[in-house]
């Protein structure tokens, strides 16, 4: 949701929704739930992000946005069990996305980055794995854009180099990319492409191997681009993964978070929340992106979690993060979505926003039909390969070759 007005009606209009759309193929259950925002019937959290402890999968943590307020937005840390630990505020932050291996004074950092309403700019953080907190490492000024707003950050496997997607809350759906760098210890970003899309963009998520980067149009589609800054973003060269009901698809408007599961050779998943009709569309990772089925969230009544609508920001994790007995079991991954409004229906108390917790398991099983891909072998801190062999050769005998031509032909 956009707009904290739009909240109070919130529940009543989705279920309406839930009832016209495309009927969810498969539904499950919540195995956990965070601690919930401290905004009592307002839209203020959004879009979660993951960090992987290198070592520890214990230690990892959750990330959740807080969008409503300069005095309780910001980012919450929760543990794997959903309770709240930490949280960095000040700033209205709208999307966060995590990436590794940033050099960063010659050293290798984890980025936590975010768009920052209140400020104007995408706000640059490293982890501190040793304290499971964030340090503040710099921000990228964002001139031209009215209120920086869908997020996500793309690792090239094929250059290493860092990049940044931000979007603007404005009617032509701009879109920045900026290369990350290290600017003497602190992380700054210099443009390298912009373009529109043609409304209203938020969710966007970036395929570090296969080199694309998926675009939410809110009311219209979901898109394909190439993550290359030298791409070409034409509507020629973009791709249609899915459209909302107004272009004839399946997805009921606002499309909001896309994330992506990374299965080996390429293949897994992309998915999408369709805000409207409080459900999840799993499409195929793989060249055509085929659909494959779609779900809801529903109430999970032994464990007092309530069910899940209006769903912003989603993020997938497909690592082995452990079990600890009694509090969470994500052996096989974890699905976490954002739920804009948290009551149990024997709750009277009033109530707010946060991220449930479901397992990657319980999706990949459905209904016992067709089962999806559970694959714990990505490693998101894999770095490309050094060149070896004939390549590193050609490109030691360059220089040479480069310079004998133009010398017989100066002659
Ligand atoms: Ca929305
Ligand atoms: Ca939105
Ligand atoms: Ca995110
Ligand atoms: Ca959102
Ligand atoms: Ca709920």
């Amino acid at each position: 949701m956009s707009h904290p007005r739009k909240f109070m009606g919130s529940l009543a209009i989705s279920l309406l929704l839930a009832a016209a759309a495309h009927a969810a193929d498969f539904s499950v259950q919540p195995a956990g739930e965070t601690t919930m925002m401290p905004d009592i019937l307002a839209d203020a959290a959004d879009d979660p992000a993951f960090w992987l402890h290198p070592t520890d999968p214990a230690r990892s943590f959750i990330i959740g946005t807080n969008k409503l307020t300069a005095a309780n937005g910001g980012l919450y840390l929760y543990n794997l069990d959903g309770s709240q630990f930490d949280s960095v505020l000040g700033a209205r932050m709208n999307n966060v996305d995590v990436r590794y291996n940033f050099t960063l004074t010659g050293q290798k950092v984890d980025l936590v980055a975010a768009t920052d309403r209140t400020h104007g700019v995408i706000a640059l953080y490293t982890v501190d794995a040793a304290a499971r907190s964030l340090t503040p490492a710099g921000s990228i000024a964002l001139d031209g854009l009215a209120d920086p707003y869908g997020f996500a950050m793309y690792h090239s496997k094929q250059t290493n180099r860092h990049y940044a997607f931000v979007s603007d809350n404005d009617n032509d759906g701009t879109v920045r990319q900026y290369e990350l760098f290290d600017a003497g210890g602190s992380v700054s970003g210099a443009l390298v492409r912009q373009f529109n899309v043609g409304s209203t963009v938020e969710g966007i998520v970036a395929d570090d191997e296969l080199g694309y980067v998926y675009v939410a149009q809110e009311d219209v589609a979901i898109w394909k681009y190439g993550a290359a800054p030298a791409a070409s973003a034409t509507p020629a060269d973009r791709t249609a993964v899915d459209f909302t009901t107004s272009g004839g698809g399946p997805l009921t408007a606002d499309i909001e978070g896309l994330t992506l599961y990374y299965a080996s050779s390429g293949a897994g998943y992309l998915i999408a929340s369709s805000q409207g009709a409080s459900t999840y569309f799993i499409y195929k990772r793989e060249a055509g992106n085929d659909f494959v089925a779609s779900f809801n969230i529903v109430a999970n009544e032994s464990a007092g979690i309530d069910l899940v609508t209006a769903t912003d920001g989603i993020h997938v994790v497909n690592g082995n993060l452990g079990a600890v007995p009694g509090a969470y079991d994500w052996t096989a991954g974890l699905f976490i979505a954002h739920d804009d409004w948290n009551i149990f229906h024997t709750d009277t108390s009033p109530s707010g926003q946060n991220f449930k917790l479901v397992k990657w398991s319980d999706i990949a099983t459905y209904a016992g039909t067709i089962p999806l891909t559970i694959d714990t072998t990505w490693d998101p801190r894999s770095i490309p390969e050094p060149a070896t062999g004939p390549l590193l050769l050609a490109l030691a005998a360059w220089p040479t070759l480069h310079r004998r031509r133009p010398l017989s032909l100066n002659t």
